[in-house]
């Protein structure tokens, strides 16, 4: 197979079709239409083997992955994902490796109607870099800035199962209830981006980010670019019950607060937004919960029972030996 049968048996028919893409894969570049109105979105994540995924995940979950944090990427930022560039470095080109990655790829691209559009594809050391295109209605766009003291802290999904998830696919976290674990590593393998959250928190929000590399971090990160600090309150993270059952409620909660790969959005909302953003978006149907607030002094502190704790960046080491 030569890389011009490669790209057409596998990445040609890849993702959605759209009316909006006038030239995709095959050519030296994609033709795309822009909505009038809109702004063009643009994100790109590369993912290593060893590095971003353990070595020998199934490939489809790495197909997936791919696509799933540049999604993601784009929730952040409340935009609709559009289209899609894939560079893919191979060691070789393995057929059944080939299809399972193209069918994890494909399948979440065309649950977001995101088209494959063009890409590269080379050989050495196995790595994916997913160029993300979306659009959003000009000057809308949710920006990690915007949040003000007073704004209420959310975040989607119950963080720290993908930590776990990873801790039990690499067998730094021993294996004991079949159900449990399989939730947890697919947590980890497949990620769910908040793209329809995302969008619809335009009106709502004041200020987001996706979290990949650990709550406290990510949260951090938005308090800092909005110019505030931030409180979290340890009791009242959400927190999954196959993540408690398999490290106890304490390190639950720290995992939750540092643990990597979860995808979920964490965003602000004014005081005065509230109302309006349980009538329209119920926490209960969209899944996201409360849990501090922006403060005026900077720093990002966790707080239990009025107390605040210390956090190490060690946090999220537990599982080695
Ligand atoms: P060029 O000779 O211009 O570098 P390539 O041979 O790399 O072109 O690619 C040929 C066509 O296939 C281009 O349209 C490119 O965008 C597309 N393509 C290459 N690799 C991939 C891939 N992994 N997924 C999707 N499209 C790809
Ligand atoms: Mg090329």
């Amino acid at each position: 197979m030569n890389e011009f049968e490669l790209i057409d048996r596998f990445f040609r028919h890849c993702g959605a079709r759209r009316t909006d893409v006038a030239l995709g894969v095959g050519d030296d570049a994609a033709l795309l239409a822009c909505p009038p109105d809109e702004e063009l979105v643009a994100a790109i994540d590369t993912l290593v083997e060893g590095r971003h995924f353990p070595k020998g995940s199934p490939p489809n979950s790495i197909g997936y992955r791919a696509l799933a944090v540049n999604l993601s990427d784009l929730a952040a930022m409340g935009a609709k994902p559009a289209w899609a560039l894939l560079a893919l470095t191979l060691t070789q080109a393995d057929e059944p490796w080939l299809t399972a990655f193209a069918a994890g790829f494909g399948r979440l691209a065309r649950i977001h109607g995101v088209a494959l559009v063009g890409g590269d594809t080379t050989a050495g050391p196995l790595s994916t870099t997913v160029q993300m295109l979306g659009h959003v209605p000009k000057g809308k766009a949710l920006r990690r800035r915007g949040g003000r003291p007073g704004d209420i802290l959310f975040v989607s999904g119950t963080p720290g199962d993908a930590a776990a998830g990873l801790a039990i696919e690499q067998g730094r976290l021993q294996a004991h209830d079949a159900d449990r674990d399989h939730y947890l590593r697919e947590r980890f393998l497949f990620p769910t981006p908040r793209v329809e959250l995302g969008q619809r928190l335009r009106d709502y929000a004041s200020a987001c980010i996706d979290i990949s590399d650990g709550l406290l971090g990510d949260a951090g990160k938005l308090a800092v670019a909005s110019g505030c600090g931030v409180e979290i309150a340890f009791l009242k993270l959400p927190l999954s019950a196959p993540l408690t059952a398999a490290v106890g409620d304490e390190r639950a909660r720290e995992l939750a607060l540092t643990g990597g790969d979860d995808y979920e959005l964490c965003f602000t909302v004014p005081p005065d937004a509230l109302a309006a953003l349980q009538r329209d978006l119920p926490q209960e149907k969209w899944g996201y919960r409360a849990i501090g607030a922006l403060s005026a002094a900077p720093g990002c502190v966790v707080v239990r029972d009025g107390t605040v704790m210390e956090f190490s960046h060690r946090g999220f080491d537990h599982f080695s030996p």
